[in-house]
C-alpha cells in the first residue's frame, strides 16, 4: 500500500515528529511505501493569492474557484501544488496528522488543503445537474481510498466526551473528516487521538506509540465511520437535506450523516 502522510508541525523534536516516526517505521517494516509531506520544512505557502494561477490574466479579477478550475484544466497551478496533487493519486491512503490547535488544524494545514484540493481536482467534479449534485461526499477523485487522522491535543478525553465543555471530538472533526476528507471520495477511518498530551511522561509515550502502531498495521482492515454517501439516494435533490424516514427522530446535526446500522440493515458495506 502506498501512504501519504501530510504533517503539519513546526518542531523536528516535538511528540508530534515522534509519533510520525513511530508510523512511519511501523508501515514500512510492513513492507508499505511511505512518503511525507513535512509543510513546515517544506516552507509552504499557505495563503491563495493571484501567484497561484499561472494563467491568470493580469488585470482579471481573481474569482479563486473560476480561477482554480481554468489553471487546473490548462495545467497551469504552480509546481508545488502539482506534486501534492501527483502525490494523492500516488497514495492509497492518505494521513493528516497535526496537534489541535483552537479546535482544528494548523493554518499551514488549512493552507495545504486550500491550494491543493483545486477545482476539477477535489471539488467541482462529475455532473452537476437537477440530477445530481456532483461527485462528492464517497465519490470523487478520491474514491476508493482510506484516509484518517493522527491529532494530539492538550485537554483531556472528558473535556471532549459527549458532555464535556469543549464539545465531542468527533463534532469538532466533522468538518475535517466529512468536509474535507470524504468530500472528494476517501473512506474516512475513525481519528486516533491522544489527549491531554503536553506533560506526556515516557510511559505514556510508549502507550501511545504502542497504540499507533496497532492503528498503523490495521490501517488497511479498519472499518471507515459510516458516512452517507450524497448519491445512494439517502439525500433529496436538489435540497441535499437527508430524507424525512432516514435517521432517528431525535437525531440532528453531524450525526444524521452517519448510517449506524448494521451493513445488512442499510443494504451496503458503508452505509
Ligand atoms: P510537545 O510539546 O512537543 O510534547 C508534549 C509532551 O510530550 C512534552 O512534555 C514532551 O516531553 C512529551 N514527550 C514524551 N515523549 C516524547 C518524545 N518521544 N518526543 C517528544 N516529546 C515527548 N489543545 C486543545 O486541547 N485544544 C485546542 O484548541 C488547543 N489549541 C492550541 C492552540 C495553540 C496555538 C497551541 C500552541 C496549543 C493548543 N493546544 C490545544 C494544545 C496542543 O494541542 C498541544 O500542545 C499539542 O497537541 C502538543 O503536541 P506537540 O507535538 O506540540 O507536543
Amino acid at each position: 500500500m502506498n501512504v501519504l502522510m501530510v504533517f503539519a508541525h513546526p518542531e523536528p523534536r516535538s511528540l508530534n515528529a515522534a509519533l510520525r516516526d513511530v508510523a512511519i517505521r511501523e508501515l514500512e517494516t510492513r513492507g508499505h511505501a511511505v512518503r511525507v509531506s513535512d509543510l513546515y520544512a517544506m516552507n509552504w505557502k499557505t495563503a491563495v493569492d493571484r501567484a497561484d494561477f499561472l494563467n491568470l490574466d493580469a488585470d482579471g479579477r481573481l474569482k479563486v474557484a473560476t480561477a482554480s478550475s481554468e489553471a487546473f484544466m490548462a495545467g497551469a497551478l504552480t509546481e508545488d501544488v502539482k506534486v501534492e496533487q501527483e502525490k494523492l493519486l500516488w497514495a492509497d491512503t492518505l494521513i493528516l496528522q497535526f496537534p489541535l490547535w483552537w479546535f482544528t488544524m494548523p493554518a499551514i494545514l488549512k493552507g495545504w488543503i486550500d491550494r491543493v484540493y483545486a477545482y476539477g481536482f477535489a471539488y467541482g467534479v462529475g455532473e452537476h445537474s437537477d440530477r445530481r449534485w456532483g461527485d462528492r461526499y464517497g465519490e470523487g477523485r478520491l474514491a476508493g481510498k482510506r484516509a484518517m487522522l493522527i491529532v494530539t491535543t492538550g485537554g483531556w478525553a472528558e473535556h471532549y466526551s459527549p458532555r464535556g465543555i469543549n464539545g465531542p471530538i468527533d463534532d469538532l472533526l466533522f468538518p475535517i473528516n466529512h468536509g474535507i476528507l470524504h468530500y472528494p471520495g476517501y473512506d474516512v477511518l475513525p481519528p486516533f487521538v491522544t489527549y491531554r498530551v503536553d506533560r506526556l511522561d515516557e510511559a505514556g509515550f510508549a502507550q501511545t506509540a504502542e497504540r499507533l502502531r496497532e492503528r498503523m498495521r490495521t490501517l488497511d482492515t479498519t472499518p471507515p465511520i459510516p458516512f452517507r454517501r450524497q448519491n445512494g439516494g439517502e439525500y433529496l435533490i436538489p435540497s441535499l437535506q437527508l430524507r424525512p424516514d432516514l435517521g432517528s427522530a431525535e437525531a440532528t446535526g453531524f450525526s444524521l450523516h452517519r448510517d449506524e446500522r448494521s451493513p445488512s440493515e442499510s443494504g451496503s458495506g458503508n452505509g
